[in-house]
This record gives C-alpha cells, structure tokens and sequence, in this order.
C-alpha cells in the first residue's frame, strides 16, 4: 500500500518478529485508507465482485483507472479514490472502517510487509521475500504485539491471494517482452488479454462464444467448474494468456 508524497522506511525481513498491530483502536484508524496509491491486481477483482455483489465490468469501470506503470506495454491498474472533503479516499471506506474487509485487495492484508518477487521465470516458481515498511503516520508500528512474517502472512489469509498473484506475475513477466508486437498498445491482442486479466465475467462469455474450451484438452467437469468459479476460470485465463502470446504454458490443442 502506498500513499502519494509520504517518505516509507523499507527494513528487509527474515524470520525475526516485529512490533505491529491495526485495529480500530489505533488513533490512526481508516488513515491509510486515505489518499492511498493502490495498484489492483486480477485476484483482486475476483475477490472485490464478492464483496461488493457487481459484475467485474461495473468494478473495472466504477473503481479503477488505468495508469502507464512499471512496464511500457501493458497498462497498470489503479484504484480510483472518491473526492471526500478535502481529500481523496478509497470509495470502500465507510463511517466504521472497510466496508469490503473480507474482500479487500492483497496490498491491504500485507501491510506492513511489502513482497517482493523474483521473476525470473525459469526458476519454476516464484520466490518471494518480504520487506518491512513503515509510514511516519502508521502508529501500528508502536503496538505491542510482535509478529513475524509468517504469522502475518496467515493472519491476514494472504496464501490464496500470494498464490494467484505468483500465476499473475508469471503473465506480466511475459507482458513486459513486448508480445503485441507490431498491434503496439491498445491493440486486439491487448484488449483481449486485458479482458481475461481483469474482466472475468467478459472472458466467460467471451470463453462460451467462441468454443475455447472445446479447442483445448479440458476436462468437461473442469469447464463446468469454470462457469461458475470465478477463482477457477481466472486461473484458466492467466494460463490462456501465455498460451496465446505463446509463452510456456500447459494448454495444449485437441
Ligand atoms: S479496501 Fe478497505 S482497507 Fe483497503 S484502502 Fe480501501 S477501505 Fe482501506
Ligand atoms: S495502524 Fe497503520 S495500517 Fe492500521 S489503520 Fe493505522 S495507518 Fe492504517
């Protein structure tokens, strides 16, 4: 979680514990829930239609923009913050804190800790190391519950979203080669990559339209398992992106 024009202290982690606790005591509750610069990731989405009972178009097109980030070909996804008085704040903030709180974004259950990934694709599996971040307003840090990253990690229910985020990351290591070649940004390929990424009811459709699960050696219980999973079908859909910009992936043609 960043927020815009504020100095972050970054302390690297291993397995030592660290002083940390948020909870609606803290006197600075719902502060970091303000003026947040908050980048969504698709687990995201699928976890936020859960949350706020909307189709994933409604959230992309209500609670996002699209910013050019860290890689040139691809856009990045931005949580769009509300005008609030003299502020801007997340449009999930309410009178008693998160209103999606079981549903919030992966960057919201990790702080304090900030992940880092290696992407270097042919290590199999992405590894991960975790850094401790500290904002001058975020009085957590002064609570006296010690926690080490593990505990966090489970704390939080980070697992299944780190999970998805590594099959996410695996796509995004390819999306920053460049694959759309000469169609360049905002192309066909794009768009259509960008819907399985960040449109799943879109790619479901879109899935039943056009027979992509009859070309494909999958199993009819699995695509029956896709209409109505969103989880399950996201995971398709980042395994389909590789497969289509032709990346390695274990799709295979009947
Ligand atoms: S989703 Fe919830 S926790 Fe995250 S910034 Fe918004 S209000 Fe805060
Ligand atoms: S303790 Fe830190 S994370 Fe918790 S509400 Fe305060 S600023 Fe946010």
């Amino acid at each position: 979680m960043k927020e815009q024009n504020q100095q972050v202290e970054r302390t690297p982690l291993g397995e030592q514990c660290f002083p940390f606790a948020c909870h609606p005591g803290v006197a600075c509750f719902t502060r970091c829930c303000r003026g947040v610069d908050l980048d969504l990731y698709p687990f995201d989405i699928i976890e936020l239609k859960k949350g706020l009972g909307i189709g994933s178009e409604q959230i992309m097109r209500n609670h996002t923009r699209l910013s050019r980030g860290a890689n040139p070909y691809f856009p990045t996804v931005k949580l769009k913050l509300v005008e609030c008085g003299q502020e801007f704040v997340c449009p999930f903030l309410g009178e008693q804190g998160c209103s999606v709180y079981h549903h919030r974004m992966g960057a919201c259950r990790t702080y304090p800790l900030e992940r880092a990934v290696d992407r270097r694709i042919e290590r199999g599996r992405a590894a991960d190391c975790y850094f401790l971040t500290k904002h001058s307003y975020c009085l957590g840090h002064y609570e006296d519950q010690q926690v080490n990253v593990r505990q966090w990690l489970r704390s939080q229910r980070l697992a299944e979203h780190n999970m998805m985020n590594e099959l996410w990351t695996e796509v995004d290591t390819i999306l920053r080669t460049n694959p759309f070649k000469g169609e360049g940004s905002g192309g066909p390929t794009q768009q259509l990559v960008f819907m399985a990424c960040y449109n799943i009811d879109g790619f479901r459709n879109f899935v039943l339209e056009h027979g992509v699960l009859e070309s494909l050696s999958i199993a009819g219980r699995q695509r029956r398992c896709y209409q109505r999973d969103d989880k399950e079908l996201l995971k398709f859909a980042l395994e389909w992106v590789k497969h289509l910009l032709g990346g390695p992936s274990f799709l295979g043609r009947r």
